[in-house]
């Protein structure tokens, strides 16, 4: 176990960010793999490490306060009811909300971004209106408007993207003198790094009198997002990609839009008032957070978003942009390694193919060596096809990530183009 012995963090340094005390607590990253070795993680992108504060925060919860939460009179349940609107007004300070009813808590952003277009999308979608997407959009982002395309016999747009990994912001806006309801747009591409110039997409959209969803799946975890600042009118992220645990995630959305949306799940929790045939429902957000709901979940991302805030949402940006520089100068000294996404405002997710190698032989000759990345599709089919690919290799970082990662990683995709050199002749 080697967590700070041959640590080599000179952007962490700079940033006044102490590696081996942040590393310290996650207890994930001192279990070793495959006979010992450290586990170098770097697949964040898919979902990231928790540091015990998040963990005994969810257990603590089980421990001390488990009641179902808004329904009981008695006292746990009221310091249960008081732990998740906490947490709910944690969330909404963590993205600049103007109000904690404007927080909707989900399962992650897939359950988000799917109650939107029924929420919102079944009743005012029309044949021959149009959904703008970009190509670069996540399964999630993208499998959810198809549906509501069948539904309503609305049409889906796509915004390409260019050589680089940014998207073709010309051809943006002639999109957008359609019929456009609906701009969705991811803020960054897990499968590019792209940070997309969202705020401006949707001052546009909003002149051409289209709403924006943005997917913050990628954003939200990694820099500073603010959804006053964006003015978008739907935010959707997922609690595991920062910190939290799995099951919970946020759907922001603007109040007048929450408050004219119809229910996306019904049952308990979420009424005023039932009659046999008829129902009315509960304020927001409560409209649409029918049933039991995931309270250790909301807890234990409340947790996490104040462990973040220790270090500032900005911080952990630039430490990962450096790290990330890093890494590309570093994987580009790989004989055959091409990384794909050029763009100038990019995140810490690398996508790279090794000439010859099939990524997924590229990444479990990596494992062998004690470091998780990502090999497939990553939830992009058509963007990785109109690439040329059928899968690529994805390394992604975290606050936790630093030089000595990239150094591990570099040296193992070393080894594995030799081994496959060595075997293919
Ligand atoms: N959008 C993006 C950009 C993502 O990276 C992901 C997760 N890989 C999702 C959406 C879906 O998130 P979840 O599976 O947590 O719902």
């Amino acid at each position: 176990m080697t967590t700070s012995a041959t640590m080599t963090a000179p952007v962490a340094d700079e940033l006044g960010l102490d590696m081996a005390a942040l590393r310290a607590e996650f207890p994930m990253l001192h279990r070793t793999v495959h006979e010992g070795q450290r586990l170098v993680y770097l697949d964040n992108a898919a979902t990231t490490q928790k540091p015990a504060a998040v963990i005994d925060a969810v257990a603590d919860y089980y421990r001390t306060c488990n009641a179902n939460v808004h329904r009981a009179l008695h006292q746990v349940a009221a310091e249960a009811t008081a732990l998740y609107e906490a947490a709910r007004t944690d969330l909404a300070g963590f993205i600049g909300a103007p109000e904690t009813e404007c927080i909707v808590f989900t399962r992650g952003t897939t359950e988000s971004i799917n109650l939107v277009a029924h929420g919102w999308g079944d009743a005012i979608l029309k044949p021959g209106d149009e959904i703008v997407l970009s190509e670069m959009e996540h399964h999630s982002n993208l499998i959810p408007w198809q549906l509501l395309a069948a539904r309503t016999g609305a049409q889906l747009q796509f915004i390409p993207v260019l050589d680089d990994g940014t998207l073709d912001l010309e051809a943006y806006r002639k999109l957008l003198s359609g019929n456009v309801k609906l701009v969705a747009i991811t803020h960054m591409s897990n499968l590019l790094g792209t940070i997309n110039p969202v705020r401006e997409m949707v001052a546009e959209a909003h002149r051409a009198g289209a709403l924006v969803l943005v997917d913050g799946a990628q954003s939200v975890p990694h820099f500073p997002v603010n959804v006053t600042d964006l003015d978008c009118d739907f935010l959707a992220f997922s609690g595991h990609k920062m910190l939290g645990p799995t099951g919970i995630g946020v759907l922001y959305a603007r109040r007048n839009l929450l408050e004219s949306m119809q229910p996306f799940l019904g049952g308990g929790e979420m009424i005023l008032k039932v009659d046999w045939r008829s129902a009315t429902w509960a304020e927001i957000p409560h409209k649409f957070e029918a049933g039991t709901p995931n309270m250790a979940g909301a807890i234990g991302l409340g947790a996490a978003v104040r462990w973040l805030r220790q270090f500032g949402m900005d911080t952990l940006h630039r430490h990962e942009a450096a790290l990330t520089q890093y890494a590309i100068e570093r994987l580009e000294e790989v004989p055959g390694l091409e990384i794909f996404g050029h763009a100038p405002e990019r995140g810490g997710a690398v996508s790279f193919s090794l000439d010859g190698i099939h990524p997924h032989d590229v990444a479990q000759f990596v494992d062998q060596q004690g470091i998780a990345i990502r090999a497939g599709h990553m939830c992009v089919q058509p963007l990785i096809r109109q690439l040329g690919h059928a899968a690529l290799s994805r390394a992604s970082f975290y606050l936790y990530n630093a030089e000595d990662d990239v150094d591990a990683l570099v040296a193992a995709l070393h080894k594995t183009r030799e081994f496959f050199d060595h075997a293919d002749g």
